[in-house]
């Protein structure tokens, strides 16, 4: 697709922010957007690079009323020689279109998508933050554009990209999360939506997490929503469970979004020596294989934390402790692989890292 990429700068750049380690997390965003616009019987047009700014959207756009919308998140990352780098970027734009696939969106070309981001890191070049554990966070979105209220897949759409300069996830040390397994509210169920990244699904969360929340803990473990049996993912990071020194996780069989972070942790872990095994895990295994000491770790992988280890999963009151509330040895050494090979400090002999400059 060679559709032109218009570039209209920003006359008045926000001051960027001077504390790299108060950065937090999508907060502080850049100068610029990118976007591009879908009109059914034209196609994709008037792609640009604008200043950041609202969009102006009718209220009986169907984006607001039916929820028709999907995104994806990856981050830009400054090595030490101060160039600047992506992390599988095509990944993220094959999943955008799987995801506009299942919500009857228009699909855009990958190799556009990555592109515009390309693009536009390019020039907010100076939003890149520095210091350790800090990136750009790059959140591609499509939305349903338009002007009516009938059920039904829009004609319009837009796409964008925004961009925000993010803290390091473990800038007070890499504590482990408390988790509770959800026994109560479902996440998605097979044939549902589960398995695209669209906003009603989070909002489908909220619930669950903020009772979490005020018991104390940090995430909830999502169910399988035919059973309740099978574990399945956390908010937006999917499981690994060692058990007998092997990697176990849920196969991603449609309501589990099949994860990036999880998908090179498995690749690497294979490839470390590790067995891996993708198949169903029931609470009841995971108990049984705590109380015999053959759970050693268990850990979250997303875009967002890249390894997230869990030193605490509650069920119905029952807890179970792992690894001393410290990270796990198996998860500290993928994460110090994955993490180098994002930040270009390891070699990348799987052609996942994009150099930008
Ligand atoms: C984004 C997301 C993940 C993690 O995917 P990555 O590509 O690794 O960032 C896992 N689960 C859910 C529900 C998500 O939204």
């Amino acid at each position: 697709m060679d559709l032109e990429i218009k570039i209209i700068r920003n006359e008045h750049p926000n001051p960027k922010p001077q504390d790299e380690s108060a950065l937090g997390f999508g907060k502080y965003f850049t100068d610029h957007m990118f976007i591009v616009e879908y009109t059914e019987g034209i196609g994709w047009h008037d792609a640009r690079i604008q200043p950041y700014g609202p969009l102006a959207i009718d209220p009986a756009s169907p984006v607001l009323h039916y929820s028709q919308e999907i995104f994806e998140g990856l981050k830009a990352y400054r090595r030490a020689d101060g160039g600047l780098q992506m992390f599988r970027p095509i990944e993220n734009a094959n999943r955008m279109n799987q995801s506009a696939e299942r919500m009857c969106m228009p699909p855009l070309d990958p190799e556009f998508q990555v592109k515009a981001m390309k693009m536009l890191v390019e020039l907010e070049e100076g939003w890149v933050p520095h210091m350790e554990g800090t990136s750009l966070y790059l959140r591609p979105t499509m939305i349903a554009d338009g002007a009516e209220l009938g059920v039904h897949p829009a004609k319009k759409y837009l796409y964008y990209i925004i961009c925000a300069a993010s803290g390091s996830y473990y800038k007070n040390g890499m504590a482990p999360v408390k988790i509770h397994i959800e026994d109560h509210y479902v996440r998605a169920v097979k044939g549902g939506t589960g398995a695209a990244k669209t906003g009603g699904n989070y909002s489908a969360s909220l619930k669950a997490a903020a009772e979490a929340a005020k018991k104390g803990f940090d995430q909830v473990l999502w169910l399988d929503g035919r059973e309740n049996k099978y574990v399945e993912e956390v908010g937006a990071m999917n499981m690994i469970f060692v058990m007998d020194g092997k990697l176990v996780t849920a196969p991603t069989g449609g309501s589990i979004l099949p994860g990036i972070t999880r998908k090179s942790v498995l690749q690497l872990a294979q490839d470390k020596g590790f067995t891996v095994e993708e198949r169903p895990i029931s609470v009841e295994e995971l108990f049984e294989a705590h109380e015999s000491g053959r759970l050693t770790e268990a850990f979250g992988t997303g875009t967002a934390a890249v390894i997230s280890p869990v030193g605490l999963l509650e069920y119905h009151g029952k807890e179970m402790h792992l690894s001393d509330g410290k990270i796990g040895p198996i998860a500290q050494d993928i994460y110090d692989t994955l993490t180098g090979i994002q930040r270009g400090e390891r070699e990348d002999p799987y052609g996942w890292v994009m150099k930008i400059s």
